[in-house]
């Protein structure tokens, strides 16, 4: 059957028609045999327990199918009378490592229906399986093992009532770490795992302007430069274009100017798709706005000559951006002059993102995918659930197939 270190005793039907299941009994092979649960070793058999005990394993043709063994409690000299491992199954679990191993990656690979009713499970305990599956890879190897470019963000869940934090590495553009939260004392924790010496390595951070994640970076990894994603400057810059051409309109409806405030109003997409996208009908809206409304324009110009910063070499970049703060500061549009004051503050954290080539477009493509699991968690009983869901579909702790190598 493809079980190590088991015996397969005998087999056989138990109940009729559709309630039918498949019974194997099994024992483990000696060497395998009155193991401690909690440290694997070798002890002396204590009693028989509570007799025969039974663990769900795939369907045998489409029948459920359980393993059946004794379940004897053994004494550890460490953890005292404790229940015999087995083989074939984690401690004090009611499936096998093959159903878990199986359902885990049904879960990363297909629907949420298709695993329910595929292995005939209810989705909190798919959310219990993974969650365990999920611990045991992450025991077997270090996940935090030569992390030197990190990017960290926050993605909401519950209708947005909720976060959880994910910490990217950029080198393999695995999710290394989430967890339920978005502050300085989430990303602590992070930090602590890693423990000095991992973050005394780590040399660049990515991120989005949060303050909680500046300071917790600059706490506890001293030689990391922080990163300003661009992505996150140049939508600051479309917020401040859309405050201006909200004011814009507001003040020509107060003026009774219908015509201009139609104009503006039908002109909204065109101000904010990138120019290399316009139709034609977006480009000649762009023309009215040019010649009737100065300030709305300046406002564009002024979003896409930040844009521009981002796709030049890093010299030209930085000259770019620094005379696009010369200009923002005297633009004599109020968002745009509070803009620049903000950027002027992440000026150093914007040239590093230029200088390494580092964008959170990973992060963002990754936190896309984490948005797309968050319905699937809903049943699971916890966020910590979730947070398993994201490692085991994001950060490469989903296990092969059984029986395939
Ligand atoms: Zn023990």
């Amino acid at each position: 059957m493809g079980l190590k270190n088991t015996v397969v005793v005998s087999s056989r039907c138990e109940g009729e028609g559709a309630a039918a299941i498949v019974v194997i009994r099994v024992r483990p092979r000696r060497q395998a045999a009155c193991r401690c649960s909690t440290c694997r070793r070798k002890c002396p058999r204590y009693d028989r327990g509570d007799g025969l005990r039974r663990w769900r394993t795939l369907d045998i043709h489409h029948r459920r199918a359980f393993l059946e063994a004794e379940a004897p409690r053994v004494q550890c000299s460490h953890h005292g009378v404790v229940a015999a491992a087995v083989p074939w199954a984690r401690h004090d679990v009611g499936h096998t490592l093959t159903f878990d191993d199986h359902v885990a990656w049904l879960t990363a690979h297909t629907s949420k229906s298709a695993v329910s009713q595929l292995m005939r499970v209810a989705w909190s305990t798919v959310g219990a399986i993974i969650e365990r599956v999920v611990a045991d890879a992450r025991a077997r190897s270090d996940p935090f093992q030569q992390l030197r470019r990190l990017g960290i963000d926050e993605v909401s869940y519950k209708r947005g009532q909720r976060y959880i934090t994910t910490v990217l590495d950029h080198d393999t553009g695995r999710v290394v770490w989430a967890a339920p939260g978005r502050d300085e004392h989430t990303l602590a924790k992070f930090f602590n795992l890693l423990g000095p010496q991992r973050c005394w390595q780590i040399a660049l951070v990515s991120a989005d302007a949060g303050p909680w994640i500046n300071n917790a970076v600059t706490k506890y990894c001293p030689n990391a430069k922080l990163c300003m994603d661009p992505f996150h400057v140049v939508s600051w810059a479309t917020d401040a274009l859309d405050e201006v051409r909200r004011e814009v309109w507001n003040d020509a409806r107060r003026r009774g100017q219908q015509a201009v405030a139609s104009e503006i109003k039908g002109a909204r997409f065109a101000l904010w798709r990138n120019p290399e996208d316009l139709s034609a009908r977006e480009q000649a809206k762009l023309a009215d706005i040019q010649r009737s409304n100065g300030p709305l324009y300046r406002a564009y110009l002024l979003k896409e000559q930040l844009r521009e910063v981002f796709h030049l070499p890093v010299d030209q970049a930085l000259a770019l951006l620094d005379r696009w703060l010369a200009w923002a500061r005297r633009c004599r549009l109020d968002p745009f002059v509070k803009l620049a004051k903000t950027i002027a503050g992440h000026r150093d954290a914007i040239a590093a993102a230029l200088r390494h080539a580092l964008s959170n477009a990973r992060l963002e493509s990754a936190n896309t995918k984490v948005r797309l699991l968050t319905p699937v968690a809903f049943g699971f009983h916890s966020a910590s659930a979730l947070v398993s869901l994201v490692l085991l579909s994001l950060g490469g702790c989903c296990p092969a197939l059984p029986g395939r190598t």
